[in-house]
């Protein structure tokens, strides 16, 4: 694979006073066209040090990319320092002095002593246009390696980088293809997948990378291969995915791009089910969720938040002795909480939380975290305790993920 590395220059990076973006922006774009980043490193404004990258990068990858230290306001460094790192002399460049004039009279400005100067590069350097600023860029060939030297001002790089620098790069070295399929699964955590699957990792073929990218209470497993003909990566990945289904198959609930929110959806859908929602701990998130998705309406009814007791009594019909017997959190409760809702909005399904989010109301029985999810459906009512111990906000959003999680397993058993 052709190698890629990304210095970045500028006292003010390695000082902590600007974030690198710069290289955040080429490692992602360099990387996604198929080259492989293997060093990044920040320098700041010093010749020998400047150097010493270069000479490193060189000895180490194909593709070296450098940004900042290119204009007057840091005495043109980069541009020095090139000059002399390929031993040839600053000359007048009649393009770039053209392209600067044409820059300035367009904005009705006179060409200043100090922008004349940006026009002086390195002789044998092929410029690359800056549409959006004043300093060019310089590209330069050396024994079957490329440099691009690009200016530091985020939006000028990003622009250079994109239309001038990635072409020409396409132009030597041909990229590979890249081929990415995601597979979505839920119900598992990262490491209880890697158990069940680490074998069938390990025995990849070498072109192909597996990542586990985990969310909340999901894990999305990309699997990336690198080639020559988008064809036969496919049919590969394809048939890698089918011995993976083979071990996980009641983890996956989709491909690519799709949401669980969205699977679900299609489920209900597919078979003509409505769905209506009680939530007490997840204060309305878990419907937000589910009404993300376009046409929703074709399958959700509605929800009740009941937040309180007396909600949970008066409108839902949440039996008090169950309350004040078992509490609001509790499997007794949260099962009349769905079969209460799917009685109430006539629905096939009713799905309910009820738990402690905190920082407050836990107890050494009923700890924060501890959430209760119950579905009731044409089969029964069914149950589960879940406990998050996290922090408010992320034990909300781990219960959300929770019952949707449980609502497509449940819906995918019944089918
Ligand atoms: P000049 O601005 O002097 O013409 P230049 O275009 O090469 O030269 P620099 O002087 O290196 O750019 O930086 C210009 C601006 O861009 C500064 O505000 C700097 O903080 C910002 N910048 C430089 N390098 C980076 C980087 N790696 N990531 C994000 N911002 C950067």
């Amino acid at each position: 694979m052709i190698s890629a590395s990304v210095i970045t220059i500028g006292d003010e990076i390695l000082y902590g006073q600007t974030l690198d973006t710069n290289a955040h922006f080429i490692s992602q774009r360099i990387s996604t066209e198929g080259y492989k980043v293997i060093l990044r490193l920040s320098v700041g404004d010093k010749a020998s040090d400047i150097i010493d990258a270069l000479k490193t990068a060189e000895s180490k990858t194909e593709i070296i990319l450098v940004t900042g230290g290119l204009g007057p306001t840091r005495d043109d460094i980069t541009k020095k320092t090139l000059s002399v790192f390929f031993e040839s002399d600053l000359e007048l460049n009649q393009e770039a002095l053209e392209d600067l004039t044409a820059y300035f009279n367009k904005r009705g400005l006179q060409l200043t002593e100090v922008n004349r100067m940006q026009a002086i590069l390195p002789r044998g350097c092929r410029i690359i246009k800056n549409p959006v600023g004043t300093a060019p860029g310089m590209w330069f060939e050396k024994e079957n390696k490329v440099f691009a030297s690009m200016p530091g001002v985020p939006h000028e790089m990003e622009n250079m980088l994109v239309n001038g620098v990635i072409p020409l790069i396409r132009q030597k070295y041909r990229p590979p293809v890249i081929y990415h399929k995601m597979i979505m699964t839920a119900g598992i955590g990262e490491s209880w997948l890697s158990d069940k699957i680490g074998k069938w990792e390990n025995d990849l073929p070498s072109y192909m990378k597996l990542a586990y990218l985990p969310g909340f209470g999901q894990v999305k497993l990309r699997l990336t291969s690198h080639g020559q003909k988008r064809e036969v990566l496919e049919n590969e990945t394809e048939e890698q995915v089918e011995k993976l289904k083979e071990m996980i198959s009641s983890y996956i609930y989709g491909y690519d791009d799709i949401t669980l929110e969205e699977r679900i959806g299609e489920i209900l859908r597919g078979k003509k089910k409505k769905i209506a929602v009680a939530e007490s701990c997840t204060g309305g998130h878990l419907s937000h969720h589910i009404t993300s998705i376009s046409g929703s309406s074709d399958y959700f009814t509605g929800s009740i938040i009941a937040y309180s007791n007396r909600i949970k009594e008066k409108i839902l019909g949440v039996n008090p002795e169950i309350l004040s017997l078992y509490g609001a959190v509790s499997e007794e409760t949260v099962k009349e909480m769905a079969s209460n809702i799917k009685k109430l909005f006539s629905t096939d399904i009713g799905l309910a939380t009820t738990g402690i989010a905190g920082p407050g109301g836990g107890s050494v029985e009923k700890p924060v975290g501890l959430v209760w999810i119950a579905i009731a459906d044409d089969y029964g009512v069914e149950s589960r305790k879940f406990t998050y111990a996290k922090d408010r906000v992320t034990n909300i959003q781990f219960a959300t993920i929770g019952a949707l999680t449980f609502l497509w397993q449940r819906l995918t058993k019944s089918s």
